[in-house]
């Protein structure tokens, strides 16, 4: 299949619905990016590359960062990890504090920002002062490329204004389910978060759950296939946060989106892809990501159903 067709096919056909929706303006950092900006790069199994608008320019991971720190606990704890975060799509909003206080401080999955903090939190507890860098380090490896890193504007932002998240690690906290000190906790959630990464970066760092755990780039198994399986089910299941149904049901794929206006999807077996579209739909995932998406799996019938 012409992946570049498709792609320019998609370029094309998304230019209206690059005009919907808001970017995320919680902090000044997010909401000072250019607002029409869309890039897309597909990568397969044989790392082939196809790309098109801007997909060099970096932009923020925000919780697409979930993913890799997810795949870090996983591999570390195995089952141990769900006693503390479980595996349900949540229905929530992703910052929502009802359902953890409800839930006695055990969040519903690990892609919500509560179990996205737990998930970091047990980072934490084995690489101490070291995870942030561990972390980095893993996605740079992963990816084959150095250069990643961390925006910082973004970060002491995310610093200054993330109450909600403070809270919800002090609620957990509170419940026994956080290790670490809470500061610490938030402090590595808020910078992976600001990691910045381009399109071509992060669908090469997603080939790994298209592989059935082995990273083409190296040739190296990253994770064994019964967790690769793990992953990509949570993604499509709660990728979207309470649009994670809706996001199945048009696109059909295992992805994970950011507020940064990212969103990332797998074709098991084939090929992992990016989108970048920085406005957002109403439950924060990109609108015209979304629809990008949802035209190339209709486009190349290579949704997973
Ligand atoms: N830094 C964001 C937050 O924790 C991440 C949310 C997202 O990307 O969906 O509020």
């Amino acid at each position: 299949m012409n992946y570049q067709v498709v792609l320019d096919e998609i370029k094309d056909e998304i230019k209206d619905f690059l005009k919907k929706g808001k970017v995320a303006d919680y902090i000044p950092a997010l909401a000072n990016v250019k607002k029409n900006e869309f890039a897309m790069s597909i990568i397969d199994l044989d790392l082939n590359e196809y790309h098109v608008g801007s997909y060099e320019k970096n932009f923020s991971i925000q919780s697409i960062s979930k993913v890799f720190t997810f795949t870090l606990a996983l591999l570390n704890y195995s089952k141990e990890l769900y006693k503390r975060v479980g595996h349900e799509p949540s229905g929530d909003p992703f910052n929502s504090l009802i359902q953890i206080e409800h839930e006695n401080g055990i969040p519903r999955n690990p892609f919500i920002n509560a179990g996205a903090i737990v998930t970091t939190d047990s980072l934490l507890s084995i690489y101490k002062e070291n995870t942030f860098d561990y972390i980095l380090q893993f996605i740079q490896n992963i990816t084959n490329d150095k250069t990643i890193s961390f925006d910082n504007e973004v970060y002491t932002s995310e610093l200054k204004h993330g109450y909600r998240n403070v809270a919800l690690v002090n609620m957990m906290k509170s419940f026994g389910n956080i290790e670490n000190l809470t500061n610490s906790v938030i402090q590595t959630y808020f910078k992976q978060c600001s990691i910045s990464m381009n399109t071509q970066q992060l669908a090469k760092s997603m080939l790994f759950l298209a592989n059935h755990g082995i990273n083409p780039i190296k040739n190296e198994v990253l994770i064994n296939e019964a967790k690769a399986k793990r992953i990509n089910s949570l993604m499509l299941t709660c990728g979207h946060y309470d649009a994670s149904g809706d996001f199945a049901y048009r696109v059909g794929l295992p992805g994970k989106s950011g507020v940064g206006g990212g969103i990332v999807a797998v074709v098991p077996k084939k090929l992992a892809i990016c989108v970048y579209a920085p406005r957002l739909n109403k439950q924060g995932n990109s609108l015209a990501g979304t629809k990008a998406l949802e035209l190339f799996t209709s486009k190349t019938g290579l949704s997973i159903f």
